[in-house]
């Protein structure tokens, strides 16, 4: 595994949208091991693969230590309620800003082994859900933000 650099923000990179995966090829399996310890690297509870310059629709979210969710392809296919709580990211640092999202949100997503499988979280999890997904249009949680800090 490999640690790699994370994109800032004003970087043009973070605002393409990314590519489907295809194929979950050795190089899908390093870069989901390598954003994985790069998250817990930068201590973040989220990364997607543009924050470290790739072009692919693939993330990984850790809001429970010790419980890595990957997410290849990942699509919301159902929501509902809605929170209003502060939001950071790991590619805009020493900003934190208050942003509207559901309370609970399911994910559809395959996973490493090519399996499509639901998931769904609620709270922190739905926004990590949410920002994550979000990056992979070129999209940034201060778009969304209601409220600055
Ligand atoms: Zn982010």
């Amino acid at each position: 595994m490999a640690k790699l650099k994370i994109v800032k923000v004003g970087d043009p990179i973070l605002r393409k949208v990314c590519r489907p995966v295809e194929c979950i090829t050795p190089r899908i399996i390093t870069l989901l091991d390598d954003m994985i310890e790069t998250m817990h690297a930068a201590d973040g509870v989220g990364l997607a693969a543009s924050q470290v310059g790739i072009l692919r629709r693939v993330v990984v979210i850790e809001v429970e230590p010790g419980n890595t969710i990957e997410l290849i392809n990942p699509k919301i296919i159902a929501f509902s309620g809605e929170q209003e709580e502060e939001e950071g990211c790991l590619s805009i640092p020493g900003k934190w800003g208050i942003t509207h999202r559901p309370m609970h949100v399911t994910v559809r997503a395959t996973d490493r082994h090519g399996e499509t499988f639901d998931i769904s979280g609620s709270g922190l999890l739905a926004r990590a859900f949410c920002h994550e997904i979000d990056h992979l249009d070129g999209k940034l949680y201060t778009d969304r933000v209601i409220d600055k800090k």
